[in-house]
């Protein structure tokens, strides 16, 4: 007999989970309980709406206390952040760039606006991030140091950084990856865009690279309602991504002078406001968001075909967005898993579709991605939403 997916089963676990008499019960929804209206009302007040006024310094000032990061520049948005961090560690024209296929479409934009080369590679099911022993088998067979320069001998050109992600906040292996990049000379930059409250070994994630990428977009654990921000230990890079991401302006008490190429990527007063006190929150958010797991891991533990992902020992993820994998015999029934749930007004999502396989990316060299491939075919987000803790 072919195996079948129970969906009453499924139904039954997350109506168990969720709490009762909501009509619909979306993704991802940002919550407003604290100081936010305050803040808010104080930009209006003082009009200090835009460019100028406390609150992007005091953001800054607060995501350095919360990650540990020695520096914070916001941004407008986490596709910025990437994009000027790229440009940072001299990402340009004719460079690969190494990226999951396994993420969002912006990851291999900010490298695609750089005039580079998305270069896709395979992720594990165990962190759902990229596959440390696959990348360095495939990085022995495809590539060569010239000098202190890695070159893809198929391409004959440059792969200049690795782009990991920290896929729907999990943390991916970071000290592999790691090494890795040192062994083959690849600059490591940490799209942590989902994974603001993350820990990876008792140490935030976004901490690790170089140059890393946060984003405060509003489906995020915390939003300005569009925001970014590029986190570094180091600050002449610190001072470089403020220089750049703000028009490259020579700072004089009156003059325009600008020296170099520079971006509008300013964060607003107000979008930081708002991210004030949404940081503020942050450890609310993530513990019941953790909790909200551990009662979609119990409920769904008794139904047959399925399972939670839950993170690796080495994490503390903030669990943005909970996970749940059909078995590899089940995968044919996602479209219709997708279907009920949403005819049952549970708005859950497929993951993203793989980037290798989006018009503008089916030409980028890639590895083979078959695990990428079997994740993408298997895998639904569920709704994880903080205030969806409370049965
Ligand atoms: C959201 C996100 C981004 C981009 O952030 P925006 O603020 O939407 O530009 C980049 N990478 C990943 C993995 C994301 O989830």
């Amino acid at each position: 007999m072919q195996a079948k997916l129970d969906m009453p089963a499924i139904l039954a676990a997350l109506r168990h989970v969720l709490p009762a008499g909501l009509e619909r019960v979306a993704l991802h929804e940002p919550e407003f309980q604290g100081q936010e209206w305050s803040y808010l009302k104080d930009c209006l007040d003082t009009g200090y709406v835009s460019t100028v006024g406390r609150y992007v310094d005091r953001f800054e000032d607060q995501l350095v206390q919360v990650t540990g990061a020695r520096h914070a520049v916001a941004v407008v948005n986490g596709t910025a952040a990437l994009h000027a961090a790229l440009r940072l560690v001299g990402v340009g024209a004719g460079d690969e760039v190494l990226l999951p296929a396994l993420t969002f479409v912006a990851t291999a934009n900010a490298v695609a606006y750089c005039n580079a080369i998305p270069h896709f590679v395979d992720s594990e099911a165990r962190t759902l991030g990229v596959d440390p022993r696959k990348l360095e088998a495939y990085l022995r067979d495809v590539s060569e140091l010239r000098g202190e320069v890695c070159i893809n001998r198929r391409t004959g050109r440059p792969v200049r950084a690795l782009i990991v992600v920290h896929a729907f906040g999990h943390p991916v292996d970071i000290d592999p990856l790691a090494e890795i990049c040192g062994r083959f000379r690849l600059v490591m930059i940490e799209d942590a865009a989902q994974s603001l409250g993350s820990l990876y070994k008792g140490r935030h994630a976004g901490t690790f690279a170089r140059l890393a990428a946060l984003s405060f977009n509003g489906n995020k654990i915390v939003t300005t309602g569009g925001g970014g921000a590029i986190l570094t230990h180091d600050s002449a890079l610190a001072e470089r991504a403020k220089h750049i991401t703000t028009t490259s302006r020579v700072p004089h008490p009156w003059r325009y002078a600008h020296d170099e190429l520079g971006y509008n990527y300013r964060m607003p007063n107000i979008n930081a406001a708002l991210g004030c006190a949404q940081l503020e929150r942050l450890e609310s958010f993530v513990e019941r968001k953790r909790n909200l797991h551990s009662h979609y891991r119990q409920a769904f533990a008794e139904v047959n075909g399925v399972r939670v992902f839950t993170e690796p020992e080495y994490a503390r993820s903030n669990y943005w967005l909970n996970v749940l994998l059909l078995e590899p015999e089940l995968a044919a029934y996602r479209e219709e898993l997708l279907e009920f749930t949403h005819g049952n007004g549970i708005l859950t999502r497929p993951a993203w579709a793989l980037l290798h396989r989006l018009p503008m990316y089916s030409r980028c060299p890639c590895m083979d991605l078959a695990t990428a491939e079997d994740l993408e075919s298997r895998m639904i987000n569920l709704p994880s939403s903080a205030f969806l803790h409370a049965r």
